[in-house]
């Protein structure tokens, strides 16, 4: 275990250059950068093993007549919020942290690097491109939905590469791929009847993983 490290479990304070020791490089300040999903958009995952803590930060621009910066701030918040969390991996329980770069643009013309959401309140039905590589399309009750606030937190999933934990059924409409999964941040955008919000799960997080390559070339 590197000294900046050690320090670091044993809950003291560190001064600035404790990771420029020359005994042992200290893994506590390497942050391993995921491969990618080589599918367009704009996810970045680092993970770091050292204090046990994967960082996904993805770069979104809202445009389109009903966008504002009001609703780039709630869809930020809403995503941070609900994708933001734990993991187990490798036998280790790792520390999510999710950063969403949020801006509202209404001049027509897309900023290189940020996924693109088109904000119509036509869009009755929100939709979003696998990985964010295309665009997504979003309505502004979603910002503050009392009966469905976790909208545009599902799309957000799509932007991570996961597909819909749910299929509409003729006469019952959405029901979930798998009914013992609770709490399903891909299959419902509701809270259940305790209230608890629809949130992602570990398997989740692994495909996220995988889906960027986290374990290659790492
Ligand atoms: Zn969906």
């Amino acid at each position: 275990m590197c000294n900046a490290k050690k320090a670091i479990d044993q809950g003291k304070k560190l001064p600035n250059d404790a990771c420029n020791g020359s005994v042992t490089p200290c893994p506590a300040s390497k942050l391993k950068k995921c491969k990618g999903s080589g599918k367009g958009g704009s996810t970045n995952i680092s993970i770091n093993d050292a204090d046990k803590t994967i960082h996904i930060n993805t770069k979104m621009e809202f445009s389109g007549p009903d966008a504002s910066e009001e609703y780039a701030k709630a869809a930020k918040k809403q995503i941070e919020e609900a994708w933001s969390g734990k993991m187990t991996r490798n036998g280790e329980e790792y520390k999510v942290i999710v950063t969403i770069d949020a801006k509202s643009n209404k001049t027509g013309k897309p900023t290189s690097g940020y996924d693109q959401i088109i904000v119509d309140k036509k869009n009755n039905r929100m939709s979003q491109t696998l990985f964010g590589g295309g665009p997504g399309y979003q309505t502004p009750e979603a910002a503050n939905d009392k009966t469905r606030p976790r909208r545009i937190a599902h799309e957000y999933g799509h932007t991570l590469g996961l597909k819909d934990g749910y299929t509409d059924v003729k006469g019952k409409g959405s029901t979930p791929v798998d009914p013992t999964k609770k709490n399903d941040i891909m299959s419902e955008t509701w809270p259940d009847k305790n209230g608890i919000l629809p949130h992602p799960h570990q398997d989740h997080y692994e495909k996220v993983l995988s889906n960027q390559n986290c374990d290659d070339n790492i």
